[in-house]
């Protein structure tokens, strides 16, 4: 078979009938194709469940076998996609035998020596950080090189035996200031894409009256260990051999929101990097954003509490009808936060700045969850008090319940024990496993099951949806 040297970029998704579960495309897939264009590398990017929605006729294998495609990288970012993953792995090896498969993601990362023993139709993970390795494997492959020893970050097989490489890589300044993360072109039907909600009801199908969105963060890396989180510094560590945080320069972040808003018609930015939320990143960011006369709405994730200043400018820089701050205090209890969150902050704290946010006409989502470690019945209740408070206090306040799933490298993944909670979720085997036999979240506290869970989060949501605050239901409750 002649083939063409075109790298194709696989997004696939969990999905039932009625929804696909994690639409959105890693960012990090579009500054690759970037990373990879600049070095004469030609890439695609398809997105499997999107194709399917926009042409239910779409097979991607044969898409590949008429493209002579045969080298394909996927990403398994999130373990919710594992299923999908390693099915879509076997049928594109099953329609094309010659073809070489990579992986990459924070799931592929951390369970590579697994899924390498287990899945022979995988050929590379990528673990970690991956733009100079990806390069320097596909160099390889498309010369016909076949020693892998010296691409960093990198699983492979020899002789029948899955090696890794002992070179490891993390990106540096001057490669990712350069990556081009809103570079749509390399995405097929990027128009649709943009609008795709997460998660998308597929009865709704691609809404042309959803804004279209950038979701982006400005860099890579967190310096705490929220007790539930895979993206913790623990697992930073272990998974992509990052001790530090980098940040994208404000520079290269505002070129790149101006080429969303410019070439893609981008309104809507959101983002989930907040490392330093004391610090004057975003100050300057938004300063710079005000100066190139930008117009967006932003959702930005607070990993804390966000300062005075950062509410002003975030005032100052964005559209606030639709723009909106996300904060997590995630429990009533101050103790069982303290003892989840990495960024900790009191309610009375939390009091403040709500009451400040709400002076300067800024919409708010605070997000709560249950059966955090150590959590008890009496701290449900704190955090009824708490929602109650809130929603007596300020009128518009947005007010949602979240369950958390078990994420591989979590800190209470890596050790259960220590938090009180027991889990049937280790290896990459039993993720898979539990994907396949439907909804969990794949822990239980010594209080709580994950039914027990799963309600409390039920009648958190019901609470906040019908509480009233002038006749102050649901006291009784208390
Ligand atoms: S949830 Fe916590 S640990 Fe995870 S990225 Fe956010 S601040 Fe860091």
């Amino acid at each position: 078979m002649r083939t063409d040297n075109t790298v194709t970029f696989i997004h696939t998704s969990a999905e039932d009938d009625k929804t696909v579960y994690t639409p959105l495309i890693p960012i990090g897939m579009v500054g690759l194709a970037s990373f990879l264009d600049r070095n004469y590398i030609l890439s695609e990017i398809l997105n499997v469940e999107l194709e399917r929605i926009l042409n239910p006729d779409f097979d991607l294998a044969a898409y590949l076998i008429e493209n002579k495609r045969t080298v394909f990288c996927l990403n398994l970012h999130w373990h919710s996609q594992s299923v999908k993953v390693m099915e879509l792995c076997r049928l594109l090896k099953e329609a094309i035998p010659c073809s070489r498969i990579i992986l990459g993601g924070f799931t592929a990362s951390y369970y590579a020596a697994e899924i390498m023993a287990s899945f022979p139709e995988i050929d590379f993970i990528i673990t970690g950080e991956s733009e100079q390795p990806l390069l320097d494997l596909l160099v390889r492959i498309f010369s016909g090189n076949k020693d892998f020893h010296l691409v960093a970050n990198l699983f492979f097989r020899e002789g029948g035996a899955v090696l890794s490489s002992r070179l490891t890589y993390n990106t540096t300044q001057q490669i990712i200031d350069a990556m081009e993360f809103a570079n749509f072109k390399f995405l097929k039907n990027y128009d649709y894409y943009l609008r795709v909600e997460d998660p998308l009801n597929k009865a709704d199908g691609l809404l042309s009256n959803v804004p279209a969105t950038f979701y982006y963060n400005c860099g890579r890396g967190c310096l705490v260990n929220c007790s539930f989180c895979g993206g913790s510094r623990v697992a930073q560590k272990i998974i992509n051999h990052r001790s530090e945080i980098i940040f994208i320069s404000q520079g290269a972040v505002v070129r790149e929101l101006k080429r969303a808003s410019h070439e893609y018609g981008i309104t809507r930015w959101h983002t989930c990097f907040d490392p330093l939320p004391k610090g004057d990143y975003y100050i300057e960011l938004f300063r710079k954003i005000r100066a190139e006369g930008l117009k967006l709405n932003l959702g930005f994730e607070c990993w804390a509490l966000p300062s005075r200043q950062f509410i002003d400018e975030f005032a100052m820089t964005f559209d606030l009808c639709s723009s909106v701050l996300e904060i997590s205090p995630e429990c009533g209890s101050q103790r069982v936060r303290r003892q989840n969150k990495g960024y900790y902050y009191s309610n009375t704290e939390l009091l403040d700045t709500l009451k400040y946010v709400f002076l300067r006409d800024i919409k708010v989502r605070v997000f709560f969850t249950a059966g955090l470690a150590s959590e008890t019945r009496d701290d449900i209740k704190e955090t009824l008090k708490l929602i109650r408070l809130l929603r007596m206090q300020f009128k518009q306040i947005n007010i949602k319940a979240c369950c958390i799933e078990m994420e591989p490298c979590s800190p209470w993944n890596l050790d259960a024990e220590e938090y009180g909670i027991t889990t049937d979720r280790r290896n990459f085997s039993d993720f898979l496993r539990a994907h396949q036999t439907g909804p969990s979240l794949g822990y239980r506290t010594n209080e709580f099951t994950g039914e027990d869970i799963e309600q409390i989060v039920a009648f958190y949501n019901s609470y906040n949806k019908t509480f009233d605050a002038k006749a102050r239901n649901y006291s009784c409750c208390l």
